[in-house]
Parts: structure tokens; C-alpha cells; sequence
């Protein structure tokens, strides 16, 4: 029988546990995807400026990758992983070719937030110490470890009993950075890094296995760092013999016109975390580590279906298509066409506070006042309505639900862009009036 929207979203107000939300009064019901484009229950077309959250990097029902996940299904689809089967191994070779520095030795499991959860285990095993240090309004997962090392309120359900966290000040120039006594983006970094410092040596019992941060933090409003923060952040980690864990979740395989964001800061980290558009829909997450910090898990664990042939079949596929479609290229040349765009909107818009981001990974934080900085939350569900009823999904995020947030598939061209630009060009004058 056929649902429709309201069909599905009574059924969901039904049978879920109700702490789903939706962005829309009048949310559609997908029904097909093709590349960059989606169509809803009604034939309706859009074009999607989110990607399921940073997911499908390689656009919806890419035959590139639904063919050899297909054909996987049929022949094998799951054994016991404990038996012999090649995807997985050679996933893993083929991610330790394309990770940055030394990190080589992969442990896959089926999201972000475990992959997270493995890292952070990983960590405590190779240190020996169990406190960690996350960032001011980072997200790294639903369970009770990622949450509690999750800076940010609405993401958090419940007061979470974990001990020995701590959080720091996060580079969030555009709102925390422009004050009289630092209005140099270098003074505000150094600011942040000495917040770093302030915490480990004051609020810690200096036994901390590691600190995890994401590389452009996407739930907080796409908040980009300041160009040196991280390799002062390495610095200063290293010399209190704390490892650094990059949540590459939402930003890997190249969203932000790298394959990893972290490459933009010219840094390495201890031990990297994946999961989203490894499997361009597909469920699959990793940590992927050095020889020497991996040489501290031996004892026997693994995930059921952590690495299973299809998901691994898909993340394959996924590093083919990045590389044979030159979709880093296309991230960083529509990535500067979408910011341009933007901040010419910026000059005749005054809601656009700010535009930030690297690559494809792109925020607008919209203010009321750029004096004030007031958020400009209804704003941006109006606008949000009013671009997907023209047939465009974009995202929106931040502490404030301030930021709308464009992380579209990396397959969209020129065209779509200009699009996208004129679209919220309009949008922007009738939300203003
Ligand atoms: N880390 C980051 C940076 C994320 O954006 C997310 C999901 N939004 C997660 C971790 C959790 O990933 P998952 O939902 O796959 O568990």
C-alpha cells in the first residue's frame, strides 16, 4: 500500500522512538536518486545540496558503485569473519595507499560512531591512560563514550557518567575570534592552543590517551580552523605524549577538495576515523592507525559484519570512482565557484554573516545583525522550505541552527551551481522582506 509522506510520517510518529525530527513543514518522500539528483513520491525533481549529510560523495545509485555491490550480493554476501575473503584486505591496502603519513593498519566496523568508539579504545590501549579532550562543540557519536565527547548540548541526550573528558575551546573565529585583544586570526589559533594547554595541565590528571577533533567541525555549523591551528595543535599534543584522533567522518574522501581535510592543515594524525562515503550509502565505518599504536590490540575482537564483502565491495568502488571521475578536482573548482557565488550573495544579503569552508564542505551562517551576530534560525528553515519547494535540499546545522550547510554530491557541475546561486538569490530577497 502506498504511504505517502503523511503515511510515513504517521507511521514513524507511531512506531519510532520519538527523537526523529525533520527539517520540513511539508517533508517529501524520496523515492529514486540519480547522481546528484533526487525525486520524491510526486515525480518531483531536486537537486541535492546535502548528500545525506556528507554521504553520497559519488552521487545516488552511481552504477560505478551499485554494479560490483550487486554483483558482490549475488555471489557472497556475508560469512563469518573469522573464514578468508578478499574485499576486505585489499579495502584496507587500498586505504593505507591513499591515508596520509604511516597510517596503514585498518579495524572496519559499520558507522562513524563505533569507528570513533574503536579509535578511542585504541588509544587508551596503546597509552595506557584513559582521559580525553574533544573540542567545544564537536560530534563524534551516539554512545555513551562519543557523546560524552560531544561538545555540543542538542547532541547530547542525557548527562553522561564517562569521567576523565575534558573539552577545549574550538577555532571558531567568526564568532569567538573578534575581539579587540585578538583580531589576527594567528593571535585568536594562539589563544585556542594555550586553551588546549590551560586544560591538560589543569583540569587533567596528565594521563590523557587522546584527543579527538574533527578536521572542519560539520555539526557546529561547518566551522573551518584557522590555517595553523592544527600543526601548532600536533605540536603541543606531542610533547605531552597525547595522540591525536581525526574524526574524518564527515569530511573523507574528498569532500574537501583532499581526500582527507586534515591534508588542507599539513598534518598526520595518530589515528583517523571513517565511515559515511567510504560506502556512498552503504554501512561501513573504520580507524585506520600505524603499525606501532596497532601493534598494542591483539587480543581477538571483531566486528560481525565490520568489513563484510558488500560494504567493502562499495568502499572499493568509492576510491575507484574518486580517482577515474577526478572528483577532488571537481570538489576544489566547484568548491571556489559555490564560495565565490556566495560571498558576491554576501555583498547584497545582509542575513550572510559569514561564508567558510573548504572544498564541497561549504556553511553560510546567517545572522539578523552582523554587529550582534544574532542567529538566524527561522530564517533558515524558511529558506530551507522555500529552496526545496524550487527543488533544492540543502542542509542546515550549527549550536544555533544558524548555518545552512552545503555538502552537495561531488559530482555536481557548473551548471548546478549556478543554479543553486541563483535559486537562494531569490530566496534570500523574499526571506528578507
Ligand atoms: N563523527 C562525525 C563528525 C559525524 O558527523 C557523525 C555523524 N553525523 C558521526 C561521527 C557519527 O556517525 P554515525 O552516524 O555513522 O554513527
Amino acid at each position: 500500500m502506498y504511504l505517502g509522506p503523511e503515511g510515513v510520517i504517521a507511521k514513524k510518529e507511531e512506531y519510532f522512538v520519538p527523537c526523529i525530527n525533520h527539517f520540513y513543514q511539508n517533508p517529501p518522500e524520496f523515492v529514486k536518486g540519480e547522481m546528484q539528483y533526487l525525486y520524491d513520491s510526486t515525480g518531483k525533481k531536486y537537486l541535492d545540496f546535502y548528500a545525506g549529510v556528507s554521504v553520497m560523495n559519488c552521487g545516488h545509485s552511481n552504477p560505478a558503485i551499485i554494479n560490483p555491490v550487486m554483483n558482490q550480493i549475488q555471489n557472497l554476501q556475508h560469512v563469518c569473519n573469522i573464514y578468508l575473503t578478499e574485499n576486505g584486505v585489499n579495502l584496507a591496502e587500498q586505504l593505507a595507499a591513499v591515508t596520509p603519513g604511516q597510517l596503514k593498519r585498518t579495524f572496519f566496523v559499520n558507522s562513524g560512531t563505533e569507528a570513533n568508539e574503536g579509535a578511542l579504545l585504541m588509544a587508551q590501549l596503546y597509552t595506557g591512560a584513559h582521559e580525553f579532550i574533544a573540542l567545544d562543540l564537536g560530534l563524534h557519536g551516539r554512545t555513551q563514550l562519543t557523546m560524552s565527547l560531544t561538545g555540543i548540548g542538542m547532541w547530547r541526550t542525557t548527562d553522561t557518567p564517562n569521567g576523565g573528558i575534558h573539552f577545549a575551546k574550538n577555532p571558531y573565529f567568526y564568532r569567538d575570534g573578534r575581539h579587540e585583544e585578538h583580531q589576527s586570526q594567528e593571535a585568536f589559533e594562539d589563544e585556542c592552543i594555550a586553551d588546549v594547554e590551560r586544560v591538560i595541565r589543569r583540569r587533567t590528571s596528565g594521563k590523557i590517551a587522546a584527543m579527538i577533533v574533527e578536521p572542519i567541525q560539520g555539526n557546529a555549523g561547518i566551522v573551518t580552523p584557522t590555517p595553523g591551528y592544527f600543526k601548532k595543535l600536533k605540536a603541543l599534543l606531542e610533547k605531552h605524549g597525547i595522540l591525536l584522533i581525526v574524526d574524518e567522518v564527515q569530511t573523507g574522501f574528498g569532500r574537501s577538495g583532499k581526500m582527507f581535510a586534515i591534508e588542507n592543515f599539513g598534518v598526520v594524525p595518530d589515528i583517523m576515523t571513517v565511515a559515511k562515503a567510504l560506502g556512498n550509502g552503504f554501512p561501513i565505518g573504520a580507524y585506520i592507525t600505524t603499525d606501532e599504536i596497532a601493534a598494542a590490540f591483539t587480543r581477538p575482537s571483531a566486528s560481525t559484519l565490520g568489513g563484510n564483502p558488500v560494504s567493502t565491495a562499495a568502499g572499493m568502488a568509492v576510491l575507484t570512482y574518486l580517482q577515474e571521475a577526478k572528483l577532488l578536482e571537481n570538489a576544489q573548482a566547484r568548491g571556489a565557484q559555490l564560495q565565490a557565488g556566495l560571498k558576491e550573495l554576501q555583498k547584497r544579503h545582509a542575513l550572510i554573516g559569514d561564508v567558510r569552508g573548504l572544498g564541497l564542505m561549504v556553511g553560510a551562517e546567517l545572522v539578523t545583525s552582523r554587529e550582534a551576530l544574532t542567529p538566524a534560525a527561522t530564517e533558515v528553515d524558511e529558506i530551507l522550505e522555500k529552496m526545496k519547494d524550487r527543488g533544492i535540499l540543502v542542509g542546515k546545522n550549527g549550536e544555533n541552527r544558524n548555518v545552512l550547510a552545503m555538502q552537495p554530491p561531488l559530482v555536481i557541475t557548473e551548471e548546478d551551481v549556478v543554479f543553486f546561486l541563483q535559486n537562494l538569490d531569490e530566496v534570500l530577497s523574499e526571506v528578507a522582506n
